[in-house]
C-alpha cells in the first residue's frame, strides 16, 4: 500500500496547517500617519519622511549616509553612475540571481561578466570571481542571495588586490549582518529594495547606503536629476560634476514613512525567521541527501528573504526533481523554485556581445537551480510550519523507493 501522498496516501501536512504571515503587514499606526502625510502634502522632494527613513536606515547599518530611491533597480544602476562605471567596462556578477542586478549593468553600458556560485551558500565564488578579473573590470557586484550572505571578507579582500569596487545588492537582506556590521555597509554602496515581497515592503522603493561622502553626493544627484543634497528643488545651486548621468529616481515620502515604522518591528521579524531555520538546520541533519542552504561563514545574523533546501546526495541521484517536487507538494510542502541563472531566465534578452560567462560556464548554479527548492521568507513565521516541513521532506525521504519505481 501507498504511503506518499502522491499515490494516495495521507497527507503529511494536513490542508490548511502550514500557515503563512500575511504579507506585506499592515497596521492602523501607520495608516493614521499615512492618513496625516497625505494631508501635510510633503509627498517627495526631499520630505522629512524621505529623509528620516534615509538616516535611520542608514543608522541600523552601522553606515552614515542613506540615498532612497524609487526601488532597487535603479538603486543598482545608481551606485553603478556614482561608481563611475561606463560602456566598455566589465563588471562581475554571480550567475545565480534577479534579473535585475544583470540589467543595471547593461543599464550604465557596461559588461556583465557573469561567475558561478558557492554550492553551500549560492552566494559568488571568491576565487572564480578573483580568476575573471581583466583589465577592464572595474567592479564586482556580490548579491546576498535568499539572506545567505556572500563572503564580504574575502570580496573586499581581491577588491583591494585588484583596486575594484564592490556594490552589495541587498535586496535579499534587510537586517543581516556580517561580523556585526550591516549588509551593504561593508561593500563602497550597498543596494536595497523594498518591493512588496520584500522582508521589508513598501510596495516600492529601494535605498542605497554609504560611508563614502563623495559617493553619497554623486548618488543623490543621481536621483535627483543633479541638484544637490544641499540645494532645494527649483532653486539654484551647484551644478553636477561634469558627465554624471542623473535620472530622476525620485522615492515617495509615503513609502519612506511606511519602511520606517516597519523597521521598528525588523529584528524581531528576523528573530521568529532564525527559529525556524534553525529548528530545519537542525532537523535535516538526518535526512540522507537533503541539505539547507548555509549560512555567510562569519554572518552575525542571517537576512531572509527565501528559505531554501536541496536534493543532491547521492540517494537522489535517480529521482527526477520533477517528482520529488510533485511529491514535496502533495504532502502539502512549500516548494518554490530558485532564479534559474540569468542567462536562462526567460526575461533575459540580452545579445551575446552584450555580456560574457567565462569558460567552464557556471555549473555550480545550474546544479543548485536544478535541485533547490524554497519558500519565501513569510512562510518562515510560524515555528510550528519548521517542523512540518521537516515531517513532509523525512516522509519523501523514508518513502523514496515509490518514487523510484
Ligand atoms: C528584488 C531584487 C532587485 C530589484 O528590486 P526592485 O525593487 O524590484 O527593482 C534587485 N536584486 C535582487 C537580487 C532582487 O531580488
Amino acid at each position: 500500500m501507498s504511503v506518499l501522498a502522491i499515490n494516495g496516501g495521507q497527507r503529511a501536512i494536513p490542508e490548511g496547517e502550514f500557515k503563512d504571515l500575511p504579507w506585506p503587514p499592515v497596521s492602523e499606526e501607520t495608516a493614521e500617519s499615512l492618513k496625516q502625510l497625505y494631508l501635510s502634502r510633503a509627498w517627495s522632494f526631499n520630505s522629512k519622511a524621505e529623509q528620516d527613513f534615509e538616516n535611520e536606515f542608514a543608522a541600523y547599518n552601522g553606515a552614515k549616509y542613506g540615498i532612497f530611491m524609487m526601488n532597487g533597480t535603479v538603486t543598482l544602476q545608481a551606485a553603478l553612475i556614482a561608481m563611475g562605471v561606463k560602456p566598455g567596462d566589465e563588471v562581475i556578477v554571480p550567475a545565480l540571481t534577479w534579473i535585475a542586478t544583470i540589467m543595471a549593468v547593461c543599464y550604465v553600458g557596461a559588461t556583465p561578466v557573469f561567475v558561478d556560485i558557492d554550492k553551500d551558500t549560492f552566494a559568488i565564488d571568491c576565487q572564480k570571481a578573483e580568476e575573471a578579473i581583466t583589465p577592464k573590470t572595474k567592479a564586482i557586484i556580490p548579491v546576498h542571495l535568499y539572506g545567505s550572505m556572500a563572503d564580504l571578507a574575502k570580496l573586499t579582500a581581491i577588491a583591494s588586490k585588484y583596486n575594484l569596487q564592490i556594490l552589495e545588492d541587498c535586496a535579499h537582506m534587510q537586517g543581516g549582518k556580517w561580523m556585526g556590521k550591516g549588509a551593504g555597509a561593508w561593500g563602497d554602496i550597498g543596494s536595497y529594495s523594498f518591493q512588496q515581497s520584500k522582508t521589508l515592503a513598501a510596495g516600492e522603493s529601494g535605498i542605497c547606503i554609504t560611508s563614502n561622502p563623495d559617493l553619497a553626493e554623486k548618488l543623490y544627484r543621481v536621483k535627483h536629476i543633479g541638484y544637490s543634497r544641499y540645494d532645494k528643488q527649483g532653486q539654484a545651486g551647484t551644478p553636477p560634476p561634469q558627465g554624471l548621468q542623473c535620472h530622476n529616481f525620485r522615492g515617495l515620502a509615503m513609502t519612506a514613512k511606511i519602511l520606517s515604522d516597519q523597521l521598528k518591528g525588523l529584528d524581531e521579524l528576523l528573530e521568529r525567521y532564525d527559529q525556524f531555520a534553525k529548528i530545519v538546520e537542525e532537523g535535516i541533519v538526518d535526512i540522507p541527501g537533503v541539505r539547507v542552504q548555509a549560512r555567510g561563514r562569519l554572518a552575525s545574523r542571517q537576512g531572509y528573504y527565501a528559505f531554501c533546501y536541496v536534493f543532491d546526495g547521492p540517494e537522489w541521484d535517480n529521482i527526477p526533481t520533477g517528482k520529488i517536487q510533485a511529491a514535496l507538494a502533495a504532502e502539502g510542502a512549500p516548494t518554490g523554485r530558485t532564479y534559474g541563472p540569468v542567462y536562462s531566465h526567460m526575461l533575459f534578452n540580452l545579445t551575446a556581445d552584450q555580456y560574457v560567462i567565462p569558460k567552464g560556464g557556471c555549473p555550480v548554479a545550474e546544479h543548485v537551480h536544478d535541485r533547490t527548492f524554497n519558500m519565501l521568507h513569510w512562510k518562515m513565521y510560524e515555528k510550528n510550519n519548521a517542523e512540518l516541513l521537516l515531517k513532509a521532506i523525512r516522509k519523501i525521504s523514508d518513502n523514496k523507493k515509490e518514487l523510484t519505481v
